[in-house]
């Protein structure tokens, strides 16, 4: 049996995973490039926000710590759409009480590193930058806050450091697959300030679109009453961050586009042109297990974020690692195979559909024929229940493999190109008519 494990890497899905380790009675190091951000120092105070939903809620539930993260997360039911003139469309994400949840992630990492800390056989270092592993021997070497060189040698080194993740670095010798597809838009992070009384200005319970087909903003609450914004747009062209280079610019871009948010956003100058842009790609790579080393969590597959699942899916990757390692008694070579088979398909299949959702959010959600879609997907969601669930209930709202969420999407498609091309709407409560076309063309 393993005795040491090191985690390369104490984010989210360092954090988590430490905990499970250290369940099963692991000596379990964990190693963080940034400092301890429970010192109030994380990323400088800006507040970012992720949506929780079923399989995060899960790892934190395994963890003990899901009542915690949700009474300080905020419940969306839906999204709201706002178009150019203020307008205001909702579209609820599934069945009445359904909900995915608004969390910063500054607090869910904290509540992570304070649970990871209750632990006796959990070792934290921060300020130490992973610059080397030798996955044959389980070595590893860190630059630490002083400059010094710190080495380390563990029965099984885990890279959890995310998406330019070093242990990764340390694959790349021959029979490693690896690709990164970086999208043509960025990110920047702005804010709607909470009202006079520290009230919600816009619906509360909601993650807020602004689809403008070549670029959109989204926001998400938080619970001082402001909302995290994220504007994704090209990084060159027209509406692009390039073309926004000066205030005027930018106020004039924001009346024309999100003219209701303008007065909500006084910061918006400073933000827009204080805060960093973000890239967004798609990282893919196998295998993920070389001799003592493993990825876990965006190291092994990070995704653009427009399902919301990144942070979902390495949660999931901690759990089925971890009862892996149960169901082979501790047998790490068997474990870690059998995690990189079963998690691989996967990810590439929340990948897929991170990339599917982004022409949905961005091109689509905005339009009349889509929002029809969406209203004949909810009724056949709620007259039958046990026959039809939409993709985005399966990804979200449930613990079903991505990939047979990808798969029913695309049969789903099918039933719903053949119920409105061929307007039989009117047909949807029919349940002899419904019931045997449902089964037929969701089982071919
Ligand atoms: C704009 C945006 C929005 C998102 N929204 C959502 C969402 O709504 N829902 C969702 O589920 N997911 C979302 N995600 C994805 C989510 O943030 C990631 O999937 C998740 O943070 C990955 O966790 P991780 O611990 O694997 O990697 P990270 O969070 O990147 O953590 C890696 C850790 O390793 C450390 N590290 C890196 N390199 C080294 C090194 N050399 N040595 C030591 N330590 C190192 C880092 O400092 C960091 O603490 C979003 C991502 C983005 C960019």
């Amino acid at each position: 049996m393993a005795e040491k494990v090191t985690l390369v890497g104490g984010g989210l899905s360092g954090g988590l995973l430490s905990v499970f380790l250290a369940r099963r009675g692991y000596e379990v190091h964990v190693f963080e490039r940034r400092p301890d951000m429970r010192q109030g120092n994380y990323l400088g105070g800006r507040s970012i926000n992720l949506a929780l939903s079923t399989r995060g809620i899960r790892g934190l539930e395994k963890a003990g710590i899901d009542k915690d993260i949700l009474d300080i997360a905020i419940p969306m039911t839906g999204r709201m759409m706002h178009d150019r003139e203020g307008n205001l469309a909702y579209q609820p994400y599934g069945k009445d009480g359904q909900a995915i949840y608004s969390i910063s992630r500054g607090a869910l990492n904290i509540r992570l590193l304070q649970l990871a800390d209750a632990f006796p056989n959990i070792h934290m270092y921060f300020d130490h930058k992973c610059t080397f592993c030798d996955p044959e021997t389980g070595i590893t070497r860190y630059t630490d806050a002083n400059g010094n060189a710190v080495e380390d040698k563990a029965d099984i080194v885990i890279g959890t450091d995310g998406a330019f993740s070093a242990v990764r670095d340390s694959f790349m010798t021959s029979r490693f697959n690896y690709s990164q597809t970086y999208e043509a838009h960025g990110y920047k992070e702005l804010e709607i300030t909470p009202g006079a009384n520290g009230d919600f200005r816009i619906q509360k319970n909601s993650l807020h679109i602004w689809p403008r087909s070549s670029f959109m903003m989204i926001a998400l609450p938080n619970p001082g009453g402001n909302f995290t914004c994220t504007l994704f747009m090209p990084w060159e062209g027209e509406n692009s961050f390039a073309s926004l280079s000066t205030p005027e610019s930018v106020l004039t871009f924001f009346k024309k586009e999100f003219g209701d948010t303008i007065d909500m956003m006084p910061g918006l100058i400073d933000d827009f042109f204080g805060n960093p842009t973000g890239n967004l790609a798609t990282m893919r790579c196998y295998p993920w297990v070389k001799h003592k080393a493993a990825l876990l969590g965006d190291s092994a597959h990070a995704i653009i974020p427009f399902y919301g699942q990144g942070m979902n899916c390495c949660f999931e990757d901690c759990i089925v690692l971890d009862e892996l390692i149960a169901e082979h008694n501790g047998n790490w070579p068997t474990a870690l195979d059998h995690y990189q088979k079963s998690r691989k398909p996967n990810a590439d299949a929340i990948a897929n559909l991170a990339i599917q959702n982004f022409v949905e959010m961005r091109d689509l959600v905005g339009t009349a024929a889509f929002r029809h879609r969406k209203h004949v997907e909810h009724d056949l969601t709620e007259l039958y229940p046990d026959l039809f669930k939409s993709q985005y209930e399966l990804t979200t709202f449930h613990t079903t493999p991505y990939r047979y969420a990808l798969e029913m999407g695309a049969k789903n498609d099918r039933l719903l190109n053949y119920i409105i091309d061929g307007k039989l709407e009117e047909k949807l409560a029919d349940r002899s008519f419904m019931e045997p076309l449902i089964q037929q063309m969701l089982t071919d």
